[in-house]
């Protein structure tokens, strides 16, 4: 089956805080090519991903990404994080850190695409880009 606008759309690991959605949507769109971000959410995905425990959690974000990947082609991962989380309630410095290592766990992932990029939502709503790991998959 062929997807339309292919190379069009990106991955976006999100928590599920309607507050974060539009944020990091405009975000996206407006620093890069893309048209069609997929939002895969969780609450607090950051936590999820940087513990590793929750396997169930774990595999349905992998479930989905591999859609976005393999199916609609993208080429980044976005993953955020962002102030006055409930589901995870850490402060900025902690989030900061548990961000940085589920960059690195889904870079183990090896997923076929550019890069894979760290975002901050801060308590103003605005979105800054805290990380980012080049893949060895870049054109
Ligand atoms: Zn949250």
């Amino acid at each position: 089956m062929k997807y339309l606008d292919i190379d069009k759309f990106a991955s976006v690991i999100n928590c599920m805080d309607g507050r974060t959605q539009l944020p990091v949507l405009e975000w996206i769109i407006e620093n890069y090519d893309i048209d069609y971000p997929d939002m895969i959410t969780e609450a607090g995905p950051i936590k999820i991903i940087a513990e590793n425990k929750n396997k169930t959690l774990i595999e349905a974000i992998k479930y989905r990404l591999d859609i976005s990947v393999n199916k609609h082609h993208s080429k980044h991962i976005f993953v955020v994080a962002h102030y006055d989380c409930a589901g995870n309630p850490e402060m900025k410095q902690t989030q900061l850190k548990q961000l940085k290592k589920a960059l690195k766990r889904i870079q183990k992932w090896d997923y076929k695409v550019e890069e894979i990029v760290g975002l901050w939502v801060g308590k103003n709503w605005k979105v800054k880009p805290v990380k980012r790991i080049v893949m060895p998959h870049k054109k």
